[in-house]
């Protein structure tokens, strides 16, 4: 018999099954060139290859125009949370902050060590359990910086802010998981191990025009035009890693892009939302309007039914349920790769213990 496991685990995460196929054969072999690809080197054809086709798939994927540049970093999201004002800010300038979660948080505290910050708004008062609106962006800013999805609290930004101040988002936990116009964007960045990839690499998306307009010096690796100028081959970059991208796009690609992933995406949170909604026992934590499609949170309220549904969880084979610390309960994580059958065997089990309990 085979065991089936549902993986909606909040990063790293599910990826499509024929990525890890094909990345597992590329371990052994890489396409019949009898070496694998961890022995080859970053700046041989075989590997600029890969290099070449991710950051094309990219472009194609986002309908970036030819003023923005993708590039492959190390260090996570969690470094760009720095290099971003280091790049972009200058000591006496004030770049626009949300305070809409837990990461954007620490994003402004990073932003902080190299120029002011004017957070706009903040929805802590309520533990992030809606996004702030209604805010002004002060004209003067260099940028205003948002995280498109709060992976941690389960909201997400269903339209891009409407503002000339240039846009630097945080897209971790939701890239190229619905249509949005991307090159209305200033830098775009996302740790790799959610929807894109797998962990060791974030997605920098950058418009050239951001770039050279601080006075500080900056080391060479942090520098995003060094990185541009050397095609993200400035050192040894994480070579799997990047390879696991590659493969990621093209199956984005190959299944019709992003506006086939989100009508996917848009039927297993549908499914789940409906579900909760009509299960009292079940209660979604965040704002109607700012539900997230990729990580769904919800707690009951009572402890001893959450262990029993964990516990049911586990038995069906789900991995993954459980709440952030910080929240409790449960987050669902609904990413690309992951199937709606999924959700479905979830769901049913929803209903299953509803019913039980009713
Ligand atoms: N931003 C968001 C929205 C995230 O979800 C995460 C990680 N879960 C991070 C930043 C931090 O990413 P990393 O661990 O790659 O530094």
């Amino acid at each position: 018999y085979s065991i089936v496991v549902h993986n909606f685990n909040a990063g790293p995460s599910i990826l499509p099954k024929e990525v890890f196929e094909q990345a597992s054969q590329a371990i052994l072999d890489y396409n019949g060139t009898g070496l694998s690809i961890l022995e080859i080197g970053h700046r041989t054809p075989l590997f600029q290859e890969v290099v070449d086709e991710a950051i094309s798939t990219t472009k194609e994927l986002m309908k970036l125009d030819s003023d923005h540049e993708v590039l492959f970093l190390h260090g996570g999201a969690s470094t760009q949370f720095f290099q971003i004002p280091m790049n972009l800010l200058n000591e006496q300038e004030t770049a626009a902050y949300l305070d809409g979660g837990v990461w954007g948080k620490k994003a402004i505290k990073e932003a902080k060590l190299y120029g002011k910050v004017e957070v706009v708004a903040s929805s802590k008062d309520k533990n992030y359990t809606y996004i702030p609106k209604g805010y002004a962006i002060p004209a003067d800013a260099a940028y205003f910086h948002y995280t498109t999805n709060n992976t941690i609290e389960g909201t997400q930004m269903h339209a891009i802010p409407e503002t000339n101040v240039p846009l630097v988002a945080d897209m971790s936990s939701d890239i190229l998981s619905t249509v949005m116009d991307f090159n209305r964007f200033g830098l775009i960045y996302a740790g790799a191990q959610k929807n894109i990839g797998a962990a060791g690499v974030n997605m920098v998306v950058v418009r050239k025009d951001m770039l050279g307009r601080v006075t500080r010096p900056l080391p060479t690796m942090m520098d995003y035009r060094e990185h541009i100028a050397a095609g993200s081959l400035l050192n040894t970059p994480p070579v799997f890693a990047i390879y696991v991208c590659m493969l990621t796009l093209r199956w984005l690609k190959q299944l019709g892009g992003v506006a086939a992933i989100e009508a996917i995406n848009n039927r297993k949170a549908g499914l789940l939302y409906d579900t909760l909604d009509k299960l009292p026992i079940f209660r979604p934590t965040v704002a109607k309007e700012d539900r997230s499609k990729m990580n769904v949170v919800f707690v009951m309220d009572d402890e001893a039914l959450e262990k029993e549904f964990l516990a049911e969880c586990k038995a069906n084979g789900m991995v993954g349920v459980k709440g952030h610390r910080s929240v409790g309960g449960f987050r669902i994580s609904l990413y690309n790769a992951l199937p709606l059958e999924s959700v479905r065997v979830l769901t049913e089990l929803m209903n299953e213990f509803a019913l039980k309990k009713a």
